[in-house]
Order: structure tokens, then C-alpha cells, then sequence
């Protein structure tokens, strides 16, 4: 393949390791999905945009990739340990539709944010709810070869018959087994057993159930991942994705069962992204108190401004998501594009490694060559940035190579580098972009957080406003704000 040999982080293992794909030239690619039960918020796209880079850089190096990306409509618990109630379920009462209305609401929306910020769509999305029958099967397999056992819940796992149960997370077993509290589940034999089968309660029904040797009920959620990724990449495939909260139990345990499934290793490479933490900002958060794509562009933000902010740093750096970030992302993506819209005019494709270098000579290649050691290390994304906005201000590079390595480079990060004008990051020029109520009330947040002398918000909370043309003034007799004019506009109020 072409440049550099492409490291990754491996989880299981802890370490850098070189990528060699099972099949040469293929990687397949399995991606945990969304649970499709509310709207997924700007820390769930992360784990998709990480997964992207992963896919964009293996196929600018020249892999075939075929990914898959499942779509959990059922099995998700409020809790992970099979306690609690079907995500899917809940959200049916909550919103008084059904669960197939819900799923497919949450599902469009989150496609369509994967597109706005420019996720190229998964080879394959298989759905939960259309592979029961096959996970019954698998659940079956698995309870033919001795490692399943049936309780009035359903039937579990038993993780005390593999002597490596928990290696992907480390997990200290004993401390786990003297820790246990009291077994949720009576009769489970392990504190890390899990279900495979859920019995629906004889007392009720579920909204969600099927038919099965253990009775009416539901698969467990870790089950639909093993058979779908089986499924569709075949039994062995080369590199599973997720957030690092699917490391303890859901990745665990899909390790588990399909180890024991296939009586040997399944996947080698495991990589994780980090979270991005959404507690410190208070504004502007949608209903159910979190933060959608649709809040930042509702801001005046281009989706292509957060995945500009998201590549900027590594993706098992753990971060905090603010407006100010956000804001600074926004401005270094356009002056970028400034400096590249001077030299280069927009359009063009995206360049792969090996049509780049063909087009490149002498020193240019060099550049191409800072990209690739950038991301064929651990997917270095901001070293990538770096290196571009470098480019970007070389006047040695003749304009036709600079047009070569900035296709090269938009094929790797997919940030709008050929068709976004600097214009298109400018927030909407509208007067004033905000209800007078959410002014209002941004303003009360303000002074709420002046008071408990959190001025960093309270600073956060003015530039906010600032930037969307509301300007803040502080008086002896207090707080006062107006709209800021906008340039060729007659101040508001005024004739
Ligand atoms: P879920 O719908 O809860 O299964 O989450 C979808 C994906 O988003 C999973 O890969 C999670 O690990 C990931 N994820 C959830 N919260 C965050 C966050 N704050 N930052 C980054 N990734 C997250
Ligand atoms: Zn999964």
C-alpha cells in the first residue's frame, strides 16, 4: 500500500502496532452504531467523524475498505449490565409513538448529521430488529457448545468458561467478583455473565418481542453486533470502532461470545476514540439537556466548522467541547481557506496518495510526505493541520502543486478545503440571530455564573452574544444590550 506502513492504537494490547489486513489491500471496517432512541449529540459524532478519518485515510493509502455501521433498534439497556428497561421501549412511551416511528425519526436524523459533516455513509447498516432470527441462531450455537446457561430472565453467558474473559479492558475479575453487589439477576453465576436472551416477563408485554428456544423475549445487546459484523464482513474481519465507554462490557463481551463462537481470536485491531466532554457549556442545550449538531448550526456554525474543531485534536485525547473552541476553530478554518482561495480556485476531486504523487515532483512530494507521516501515525490529524496551514502560507509552492496537495489533503480530512468559500463559515447575516427571550435568558445564565464567580463562563456567555451581534454592556445600575448594527445596515430602532 502506498507511503508510509499505517500504526494504530491498538486497545487490545495497549499499543502502537503496524496495520497488516487479513486479506491484502482489503480492511474491514465494524463501527458500533447509534441507539436509535433520541437524537444523537455532538460527543456521539465523534466516534463517527474518528471512524471516517479511519476509513478516509486507509483508502487514500489504497485499501478497499468495506465498513459497516449497525443501527440499534432493539436491546439496549438504560444500563449496561442488563438491568433496566429497552431504550427503545422507553422512548415510545415518553413520545407516545412506536418504537419503529422512533427508530426511524432518530435513525434519518442522525444520517443526515453524518452527511453535514461529511461521514461518508457505511457500506452496509444493518438494522437490529432484521437479524433476531440470526442471533438465535447464534445464542443456540453457543448454548450447544456448553458456554450458555438458562435462568427465568433468558439465557447468559457464562464468562467463567474462558480463561481470557475481560482482556480487552483489563478487567480484575476477582476484585469484580468480591466487589459485586447483590446479583441484580437471581441465579447468574458470574458478576460479568451477560444475557444473550432477554424472557420477556410473564406478567407483561413487551412492546419489542420474538419467539425463541428460551421463550418470548429479546436478544441481548451485545449479540447484535457479533452476528451483523459476521454477517456482512465474514467471520474474521480486521478492525472494530467504538467510544472507550464500549470497552468494559460491550466490547468485552462481544470479544466473549464470538471467541467462543468461532473457538479462537476474531478481530485484531480494536481502537477506541476518547469522549468529548459537553458539561461545562450551559448554553443553548436542546431538550433532554444535551447538545445536537443542529444547536451549533441554530449558532450560525457550518457542520464542517465542528469536524474542523474535532480533527484539531487527537481522537484518544480526551476533550471539552466550548463555544470559544468552536469559535476558534471556525476562525483558523478561514483564514486557511482564505490563503488557499488566493492561490487556488475551488473545485476539483479529492486525490488519493498515489494519484497525488504521480502529479507531484521534488520538493512538493515532500509535503505529501508530511501528510502521510501525520496521519500514519495513529491518525495525527492535527499534525495534518498543521502541516497544511504551514503549506498554505509557503510562497515556493507553485500554485498547480499547492492544488494537488490540497486535493490530497481533503481526502484525508474533508473539511471543504476545495468547494467552501471563507464566506461560507460566516455565521447568517442576519440582524440578530436569537429569540429576544434567549438573550434574555443567556443574560440571567450570565449573571448566574458571575455571581458564583464562574467568570470564565460568564466570559463564554458575552463573547457568545458578541459574535452574534448583540453587544453587552455593564452599567452601575446594571446590565443593558443591543443589536449590534451589521455593516451597510441603519441601526436597529432607527429610520
Ligand atoms: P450510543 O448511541 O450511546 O451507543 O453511542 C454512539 C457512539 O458514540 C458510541 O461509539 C459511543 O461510545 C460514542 N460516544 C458517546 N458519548 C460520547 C462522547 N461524549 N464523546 C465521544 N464519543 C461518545
Ligand atoms: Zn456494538
Amino acid at each position: 500500500m502506498a507511503g508510509l506502513p499505517l500504526r494504530l492504537f491498538n486497545t487490545l494490547g495497549r499499543e502502537l502496532q503496524e496495520f497488516a489486513p487479513l486479506e491484502p489491500g482489503r480492511a474491514r471496517v465494524y463501527t458500533c452504531g447509534p441507539t436509535v432512541y433520541a437524537y444523537q449529540h455532538i460527543g456521539n459524532l465523534r466516534a463517527y467523524v474518528f471512524a471516517d478519518t479511519l476509513r478516509r485515510v486507509l483508502e487514500w493509502k489504497g485499501y478497499e475498505v468495506v465498513q459497516v455501521i449497525n443501527i440499534t433498534d432493539v436491546g439496549h439497556l438504560t444500563s449496561d449490565m442488563d438491568e433496566g428497561e429497552d431504550k427503545l421501549e422507553l422512548a415510545s412511551q415518553r413520545e407516545g409513538r412506536s418504537v419503529w416511528d422512533i427508530a426511524a425519526h432518530y435513525t434519518d436524523v442522525f444520517m443526515g448529521d453524518l452527511a453535514k459533516v461529511r461521514v461518508r455513509p457505511a457500506t452496509v447498516w444493518p438494522r437490529a430488529t432484521e437479524h433476531v432470527e440470526e442471533m438465535i441462531e447464534f445464542a443456540r450455537a453457543l448454548e450447544e457448545k456448553g458456554y450458555a446457561y438458562r435462568l427465568e430472565a433468558g439465557l447468559f453467558f457464562d464468562t467463567s468458561k474462558l480463561s481470557d474473559y475481560g482482556k480487552l479492558a483489563l478487567l480484575d475479575l476477582e476484585g469484580l467478583q468480591e466487589g459485586a453487589r447483590v446479583a441484580p439477576i437471581p441465579g447468574k453465576r458470574n458478576p460479568t455473565d451477560f444475557a444473550l436472551w432477554r424472557a420477556s416477563p410473564t406478567d407483561a408485554e413487551r412492546l419489542m418481542e420474538w419467539d425463541s428456544p428460551w421463550g418470548k423475549g429479546a436478544p441481548g445487546w451485545h449479540l447484535e453486533c457479533s452476528v451483523m459484523s459476521m454477517k456482512y464482513l465474514g467471520e474474521r474481519f480486521d478492525l472494530h470502532t467504538g467510544g472507550v465507554d464500549h470497552i468494559p462490557v460491550h466490547h468485552t463481551n462481544e470479544i466473549a461470545q464470538s471467541e467462543a463462537y468461532l473457538g479462537g481470536a476474531w478481530v485484531p485491531y480494536w481502537l477506541h476514540n476518547e469522549f468529548i466532554g459537553l458539561g461545562e457549556t450551559k448554553m443553548s442545550k436542546s431538550k433532554g439537556g444535551t447538545l445536537l449538531l443542529s444547536d451549533l448550526e441554530r449558532q450560525g456554525f457550518h457542520p464542517l466548522s465542528y469536524r474542523f474543531l474535532l480533527l484539531g485534536s487527537h481522537y484518544r485525547n480526551q476533550t471539552e467541547f466550548t463555544w470559544r473552541g468552536l469559535e476558534g476553530a471556525r476562525v483558523a478554518q478561514r483564514r486557511l481557506l482564505e490563503r488557499l482561495r488566493e492561490r487556488i480556485p475551488a473545485g476539483g476531486e479529492p486525490l488519493a496518495y498515489d494519484q497525488a504523487w504521480a502529479r507531484l515532483d521534488g520538493s512538493a512530494r515532500a509535503h505529501l510526505e508530511g501528510l502521510d507521516a501525520a496521519v500514519s501515525a495513529d491518525l495525527k490529524t492535527a499534525q495534518a493541520l498543521a502541516v497544511l496551514t504551514q503549506l498554505s502560507r509557503d510562497a515556493d509552492v507553485p500554485a498547480g502543486d499547492l492544488a494537488v496537495l490540497v486535493a490530497a489533503f481533503e481526502a484525508v480530512l474533508a473539511v471543504g478545503l476545495l468547494d467552501l468559500a471563507p464566506e461560507d463559515l460566516d455565521p447568517p447575516a442576519r440582524e440578530l440571530m436569537l429569540e429576544v427571550g434567549e438573550v434574555e435568558r443567556l443574560l440571567a445564565d450570565r449573571e448566574e455564573a458571575r455571581r458564583s464567580r464562574d467568570f470564565a463562563s460568564a466570559d463564554e456567555i458575552r463573547d457568545m452574544l458578541d459574535r452574534l451581534g448583540v453587544e453587552v454592556q455593564d452599567t452601575p445600575t446594571g446590565t443593558t444590550w443591543r443589536v449590534r448594527p451589521a455593516v451597510g445596515q441603519r441601526e436597529a430602532g432607527r429610520d
